[in-house]
């Protein structure tokens, strides 16, 4: 009896004829990120669980209620990755990378958290990120912001750019002890969550997106005003530094990362084209995390980006899926052609000219069909007149027109008209 498998529910497929903007959002960004001296790093998929519990925080919702954990036949206890940052900070360390001085570094591959899957949130999503290790000065703040701004321009992509500061050991806990007791007094006036986050991390509650609990957040007092001098110099520092270079931003004084390493510099892209999950990309300083998971203290900071909303974006803006067509279908008329053709093609391909053809032979009409499919430009019948003369006809398949070819030039005369 055959039984149907479906796939895992918020993991999805990508099949050929949308993996060519994959491809390209790839490409794009190996492209830009070298531009800036950011260098590709591979990590596993699967980590110590320890690493996220302390890397990314117990009390967070991606590591208390979304991370899929699993036994090694009773060793130690492992995850698949929610993340990229906590994974390439332990390569960073692991491999004593920070004695070379400041580097950068980038990732994409995917994530895993079991969240509801909705549109623009799946349970296995992928992600590109950045990580700059070593300079605590605003200049890289800048530089990164401006590379990603870079990248999602060049794919075409409409982002607002919202940046904030959110402190550091210096003046964030006197301002935490005040918004806890603030938004206490208005427990009554506030959801669930937001009540739950003021005991946990009331940062975390002016994050919130619930209707009814923006009048009251709004007025909630502002990090922006009580920021140390050195945070109200590195965020005028930042906001300098993309002046400079022409990157338009929004400061939003609601926006935090709500993990405790993160320090200073906050900032995400959000795109109108996305609804409610509009978060593009996400990224924030981490002075302290490289150092929480045993390096020596290391200033960074990163970004991570969202690849399924970036397709989603780009199929909103309608822009057409790249594909690769193959330049030639070889079409087999006999015997002796059905011989003629692969060889034919193993020339062709050796000289870089890309090509196909129907391994089934057959109708000729067949074929044809199946060269229209794949979208070839040319078509060339191989037969035994053909394979005699060393002559061959190739046929524009949107002219319909025919020019005589030698076989012998076949593969320089479309190396030419690619
Ligand atoms: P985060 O690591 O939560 O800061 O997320 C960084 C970016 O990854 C977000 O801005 C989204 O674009 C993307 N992202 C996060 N979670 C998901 C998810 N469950 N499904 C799809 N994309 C996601």
């Amino acid at each position: 009896m055959s039984v149907k498998i479906s796939g895992v529910k918020g993991m999805n497929d990508v099949l050929p004829g949308q993996v060519g903007r994959w491809q390209e959002l790839e490409a794009v960004a190996r492209e830009i990120f070298a531009l800036y001296g950011y260098r590709e790093v591979r990590t596993p998929v699967v980590e110590p669980h320890a690493l996220f519990a302390r890397g990314v925080g117990e009390g967070t919702d991606i590591v208390s209620k979304e991370m899929y954990v699993f036994e090694d036949k009773g060793e130690e206890k492992l995850a698949l990755r929610p993340e990229g940052t906590a994974g390439t900070v332990r390569a960073f360390i692991e491999h004593g990378a920070f004695v070379e001085g400041p580097q950068k570094w980038f990732y994409m591959g995917p994530m895993f958290r079991r969240e509801r899957p909705q549109k623009g949130r799946y349970r296995q999503f992928h992600q590109i990120g950045c990580e700059a290790f070593g300079v605590a000065e605003p200049a890289i703040d800048a530089e990164q912001i401006a590379m990603l701004a870079d990248y999602l321009g060049r794919l075409g992509v409409q982002a607002t750019l919202k940046l904030n500061s959110v402190g550091d050991a210096a003046c964030r806990p006197a301002y935490l002890a005040d918004l806890k007791a603030w938004l206490v007094e208005r427990a009554g006036q506030l959801c669930a969550d937001c009540r739950e986050r003021t005991q946990k991390n009331p940062l975390r509650a002016l994050d919130c997106k619930v209707p009814s609990c923006q009048p009251v957040l709004e007025q909630a007092p502002r990090l922006g005003d009580r920021l140390c001098g050195g945070c109200r110099d590195h965020f005028a520092a930042v906001k300098a530094g993309l002046d400079a270079l022409g990157v338009a931003y929004a400061v939003e004084p609601r926006l935090v990362r709500g993990l405790d390493y993160y320090v200073r510099t906050a900032y995400e892209f959000t795109s109108d084209a996305l609804g409610a999950q509009s978060a593009v990309a996400g990224g924030g300083r981490y002075d302290g995390l490289v150092e929480t998971l045993g390096g020596p203290p290391t200033p960074g900071i990163g970004f991570a980006l969202g690849e399924e909303r970036l397709t989603l974006i780009l199929e909103a803006l309608q822009r057409p899926v790249p594909v690769r067509r193959p330049a030639v279908f070889l079409i087999s008329a006999d015997e002796a052609g059905a011989k003629e053709v692969l060889r034919v093609a193993a020339a062709l391909r050796k000289a870089g000219v890309a090509c196909d053809l129907d391994g089934r032979g057959g109708k000729f009409a067949r074929q044809i069909k199946q060269a229209e499919r794949v979208g070839a430009r040319y078509a060339l019948v191989l037969g035994g007149a053909e394979v005699a003369s060393g002559q061959a006809k190739l046929k524009d398949m949107e002219t319909r027109a025919e020019t005589p070819v030698a076989l012998a030039e076949l593969a320089a005369v479309l190396s030419r008209s690619a």
